[in-house]
C-alpha cells in the first residue's frame, strides 16, 4: 500500500494541504463537548471488522467505517451489522485506486460504484467520502461535492496498517488527543493488526478523561 499521505499527517501538516478553507472538507471539528471520532478504513475484513465491532459494542461507542465497495460486496453481513449497531458507513471508493491517476469521470465512477455497493446491501446512502490514502486534489474534492459528499480526512494517524506497536499507537493518541479529532485506524490490514488491542486500552482511558465518541456526521454536525 502506498502511504505518502499517511506519513505526512502527524506534525507535518504544512506539507499536506489541509483544505481547511473548504467547508466540505474535514480533518477535525473542534467542539466544546470533547467529542471525537474513531474511523476505520478499508474493510470489511472477516477477522478485524468483527473484533472491532465487538469492542465498540462492549464499550457502547460508535465509530465510522470507510469501506471499500468490493470488500462490502464480499462481506455484506458485516456492513449490515455496522449499520444495525448504529455506526456510520462512509464511501472509500469501490477499488481503492490511486485517484490522482484517474480522470474526473473515473473518480466519479469509483465513488458511485462504492455508493451502489452499499445501497444494494442495506438501502444505505453514505454521505461521507474518504479518498484512499487521503489523496486529494481540487478535482477530486469537486467530484465528491458534486455527488453530495463531505470529504473526511483525519487529524491523528495511527499508522496501524504499518504494524506500528500497540504501545506506540496508544502513547501517540493519549499524547496528541484534542476535542474534535478524527482518528484514523484500519479494519483491514495484511498482517497482524494492533488496532483491537489499542481500542481496548484507549476507549476507557479517553472516556475517563471526559471524551465522548461520536460518528463523523455527528461530529461535523450533519446528522
Ligand atoms: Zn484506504
Amino acid at each position: 500500500m502506498l502511504s505518502l499521505c499517511f506519513g505526512l499527517t502527524q506534525g507535518a501538516s504544512a506539507v499536506w494541504k489541509d483544505y481547511s478553507d473548504n467547508t466540505n472538507v474535514f480533518r477535525f471539528k473542534r467542539n466544546e463537548g470533547m467529542k471525537i471520532a474513531l474511523t476505520f478504513d478499508d474493510g470489511p475484513n472477516h477477522v478485524y471488522t468483527e473484533q472491532i465491532l465487538d469492542i465498540l459494542k462492549e464499550n457502547e461507542v460508535h465509530g465510522t467505517f470507510f469501506v471499500i465497495g468490493e470488500n462490502a460486496k464480499i462481506y455484506p453481513d458485516l456492513i449490515a451489522r455496522e449499520i444495525a449497531e448504529g455506526h456510520e458507513v462512509g464511501n472509500h471508493t469501490y477499488h481503492h485506486p490511486h485517484l490522482k491517476k484517474l480522470t474526473k469521470e473515473a473518480v466519479r465512477q469509483e465513488i458511485l460504484l462504492g455508493e451502489e455497493a452499499l445501497y444494494e446491501i442495506d438501502d444505505y446512502r453514505p454521505k461521507l467520502f474518504r479518498p484512499p490514502e487521503g489523496m486529494c486534489s481540487e478535482e477530486i474534492i469537486a467530484c465528491a461535492e458534486e455527488l453530495d459528499y463531505n470529504v473526511i480526512l483525519w487529524s491523528i494517524d495511527t499508522l496501524d496498517w504499518a504494524h506500528n506497536s500497540v504501545e506506540n499507537i496508544t502513547e501517540m493518541i493519549m499524547t496528541n488527543i484534542r476535542d474534535g479529532d478524527i482518528i484514523l485506524f484500519h479494519d483491514h490490514v495484511t498482517k497482524i493488526s494492533p488496532t483491537p488491542e489499542v481500542l481496548k486500552i484507549i476507549i476507557p482511558k479517553l472516556k475517563e478523561m471526559g471524551y465522548s465518541f461520536v460518528t463523523v456526521s455527528e461530529l461535523i454536525g450533519t446528522r
